[in-house]
């Protein structure tokens, strides 16, 4: 066609990449393929296979973070109401996973001796990022280099404040008691509990405060940092309490106050009465180094000493304190920087399996997983955004880690000190106005729910998907994967890619919808070669 068309008409034309795009959400597809290359051993061919990039925010990719979601659904119906002993056994590694691990293998040897010759390494590192994200798609549990362990074990004095509670051998069964009704039928009933954070100050209807001065958003901060390890606490006690290893599976939401708050499906039960007795006993204790004065601002920053790898004090020339000499300085009579404990409001309510009940609460349990923590509250009116200004600068200074640039304000090198780290730019999530102050997981699921990993919960679902088209699947053994890289004669460019998805998803789809208007038994429909879509 060469026929003229007028700029007006152009500009109104659907951009071709944007409608193949729109064509990959519709059908479902990832909208960021990664591009892998698989070579078939036998007969020495390879061919490109993409795979879903795995995102788990909506905003990023549409398709993989409601796959995500619907998995993350099926996980939680799963474990919430089992009445055997899950079996928890690691699966071999599949090729891709090795692949994956190799590759992270070379990265880190070339980080390395970047390092050790004094090169940059922020490309390597940021590789390293995406190929962890990609081992942890491809359903490798943890981490390939986890972090050393703690060295210190803090004081655990118990505070004078916290009431004791009864301590129960904590026994190896994970699911709760059964009950028999008056007709004897049996029944296995769970929790559904909502926690929060305490006050900070009173707030309106819209969640923001009706004294803003007044606010303690330094508290709001602190809490938000370290919500994680209270919840750590919060299930260590209930299961001493319990005296059985509670299961949970848990997702964290921001309150309209923007505080945290925490949704947890729970297996077994316990009473309202109960609940609050292991409130009131769970706290975190933060030990830090004191953050109360000021030894650096922005005017008198510490200056990286290349001779002896540290920062030191511009002015007097000395060496700033370590981070374990920080730590080793805390007194015996010294408070800890920070108490975070729950607040007195909480949410209790026994969950029936099979309920509607249980239904809406896996609902408003997987609801917002596709958006980021801040965006499910969205600064919609001047005093909300002025709020979420304030708790963003109140994080701006709050050492998010012991590894955190902050630390140098307040005279201590951060553990781990390197050179170019400012006060104020961390790169800690935590900081990050999306984040609200929350860094940690999203979803918190405890090793033993359903017995079963989110890609064990995957692999169920390809392998129901293999059953209805009647295939099997390829012998994992056969190939051998690679990632195909820009530059390499068969990498496609991103447009490409997508069209690629689309046409993957709209066979798989034709094949399934074959699949189920046949009656069992019937031959299986032809599927495409690349047997894989994205
Ligand atoms: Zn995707
Ligand atoms: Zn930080």
């Amino acid at each position: 066609m060469t026929q003229r068309t007028t700029r007006a008409e152009r500009l109104a034309m659907p951009l071709a990449r944007s409608v193949a795009r729109d064509l990959a959400i519709t059908h479902g597809g990832c909208v960021r393929p990664v591009q892998l290359r698989r070579t078939d051993l036998q007969t020495g061919q390879a061919e490109p296979v993409l795979v879903p990039c795995g995102h788990t925010l909506a905003a990023v990719c549409p398709s993989c973070a409601e796959r995500k979601r619907a998995l993350r659904a099926a996980q939680c119906r799963e474990g919430w109401h089992l009445d055997r002993e899950p079996i928890v056994q690691a699966d071999e590694p599949d090729d891709e996973q090795r692949m994956w691990v190799e590759l992270r293998s070379d990265v880190q040897r070339e980080r390395d001796q970047a390092e050790a010759t004094g090169q940059d390494t922020a490309t390597d590192d940021a590789v390293i990022g995406d190929v962890d994200e990609q081992i942890t798609r491809s359903g490798i549990r943890g981490n390939v280099l986890p972090a050393r362990p703690v060295r210190r074990q803090r004081s655990t004095r118990r505070r004078q404040d916290t009431p004791d509670l009864p301590r129960r051998k904590v026994a190896a069964r994970t699911i709760g008691k059964t009950y028999a009704a008056p007709d004897g039928k049996m029944f296995r009933p769970s929790m559904f509990i909502t926690l929060t954070c305490p006050s900070y100050g009173r707030v309106g209807s819209d969640g923001t405060p009706t004294d803003p001065a007044r606010y303690d958003y330094q508290r709001a901060a602190r809490d938000a940092l370290h919500f994680a390890a209270l919840f750590d606490r919060f299930i260590q006690n209930l299961r001493r309490f319990l005296g059985y290893d509670v299961q949970y599976f848990a997702a964290v939401e921001p309150q309209r106050r923007l505080a945290p708050h925490i949704h947890i499906a729970m297996r077994g039960t316990l009473s309202r009465t109960e609940l609050r007795q292991v409130l009131a006993a769970t706290y975190h204790q933060v030990w830090w180094p004191r953050t109360d004065q000021v030894k650096h601002d922005d005017a008198s920053l510490p200056v990286w000493h290349e001779a002896s790898g540290s920062y030191l004090d511009h002015a007097t020339g000395e060496l700033l304190p370590t981070w374990d000499q920080a730590l080793d300085a805390i007194g015996p009579d010294d408070e800890p920087l920070h108490l975070a404990r729950f607040g007195q409001r909480f949410d209790a309510q026994g969950v029936i399996a099979g309920s509607r009940d249980a239904n809406r609460c896996i609902g408003y349990l997987t609801k917002y997983l596709t958006k980021h923590v801040a965006d499910s509250h969205q600064a919609r009116t001047p005093a909300l955004h002025d709020h979420a200004g304030r708790l963003a600068d109140a994080l701006r200074y709050e050492p998010c880690s012991p590894t955190c640039a902050n630390w140098l304000r307040y005279g201590v090198q951060p553990k781990n000190a390197r050179p170019g780290l400012r006060p104020g730019h961390c790169k800690g999530k935590a900081h990050r106005r999306e984040h609200l102050g929350y860094a940690g997981r999203r979803v918190l699921v405890s090793r033993k729910w359903s017995g079963k990993t989110l890609a064990d919960h995957r692999a169920d679902r390809r392998e129901w998907l293999l059953a209805t088209l009647g295939i099997t699947a390829a012998d994992p053994a056969r190939y051998t994967w690679e990632p195909a890289a820009p530059g390499d004669p068969d990498h496609m460019p991103k447009a490409q890619r997508l069209l690629h998805v689309v046409a993957d998803r709209q066979r798989w789809h034709a094949a399934l919808t074959l699949a189920r208007a046949r009656a069992s038994g019937q031959a299986a429909p032809e599927l495409p070669a690349t047997g894989r879509a994205a």
